[in-house]
């Protein structure tokens, strides 16, 4: 009697274990999947988000809001490709909703802009050593009839206290947001791999703004040192900052008024190029630590 129980008790013993081997076994892929952290991509308009995600793999649409995500892979790691819309509130909007329900290890954001810096030609691309609001701005004193004075507007920073931007001299300053080094060492190794122009580092300056004055546009690049101008890096590296997520902006000119550089639309699809290249350096880094 005793001996039958025991070889029962092992039987037992022994089909908990055979569970055990392969739950753990199942467990352990799904632990491995759950620590690779995403890689957030993120585009405004179609043509700057959807050639991305047509090259991952095991595409999965999820919607929040106007905001598209698409969940997949890139060299079997997690990579999502968020098409965000226009402008800075879609961008700090959709960037905060990916952070929430995403987690991801890091943030680029990308597309096209107009070039500031005569020397940058269409289809160059700037690495965003750093991203920079250029709509945040507090305008001089003038009485009624004193008229407008844009080139003595200053600039606000409306991170610099929780106090009143508006009387606090601490607020007169730009606020620049740093890219991420490691995905700036990530953008720089495979620089070579882009032909299509030069890749450099520079300032991305972004506003709900179009900028058609070529003085306006040159009163930034000398007074903020703009290299470019978009309408999202500066409240995707705001939001990514209050996360502490690693940022970096990539902008490629579609357009340049101060060298007559004309809009051209495929270039959107040349900087998702090059992304893609740099989305896979950074993978092979992550691999290797
Ligand atoms: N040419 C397009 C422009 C779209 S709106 C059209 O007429 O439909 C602007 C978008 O292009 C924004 O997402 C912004 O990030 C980018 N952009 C490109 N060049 C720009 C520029 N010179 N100034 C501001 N945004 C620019």
């Amino acid at each position: 009697m005793k001996k039958k129980l025991a070889s029962l008790a092992a039987i037992a013993a022994l089909s908990v274990s055979m569970l055990a081997g392969c739950s753990s076994e199942t467990k352990f892929v799904t632990e491995a999947e759950g620590a690779q952290k995403p890689i957030l991509i993120q585009g405004p308009m179609p043509i700057e988000a959807e050639k991305f995600a047509q090259r991952l793999d095991n595409v999965k649409v999820e919607k929040s809001g106007n905001f598209i995500f698409y969940k997949g892979k890139l060299d079997k790691y997690p990579v999502i490709v968020a098409k965000t819309g226009k402008g800075m509130e879609n961008t700090a909007a959709a960037t905060a909703i990916a952070i929430e329900k995403y987690d991801p290890a890091a943030i680029i954001n990308q597309g096209t802009s107009g070039g500031h810096d005569p020397s940058l030609n269409v289809y160059d691309i700037v690495l965003g050593e750093r991203t920079v609001n250029i709509g945040s701005l507090k305008t001089g004193h003038l009485e009624a009839g004193e008229g407008i004075d844009p080139t003595n507007w200053i600039p606000m920073d409306l991170m610099a206290s929780e106090g009143s931007a508006g009387e606090d001299p601490n607020a007169e300053k730009i606020r620049y947001y740093e890219g991420d080094e490691n995905l700036l060492a990530a953008a720089n190794a495979v620089k070579d791999k882009y032909t299509k122009g030069k890749v450099v580092e520079g300032t991305i300056g972004s506003a709900d703004v179009w900028n058609n004055e070529v003085d306006r546009i040159n009163w930034f690049h000398e007074n903020y040192g703009t290299s470019v101008e978009e309408m999202e890096g500066a409240a995707a590296a705001q939001i990514a900052g209050a996360y502490d997520v690693p940022f970096l902006g990539i902008r490629i000119l579609s357009n340049n008024k101060t060298n007559g550089g004309q809009y051209d639309p495929n270039t959107a699809a040349a900087n998702q190029d090059y992304v893609y290249e740099v989305v896979k350096q950074y993978i092979s880094e992550i691999k290797g630590k």
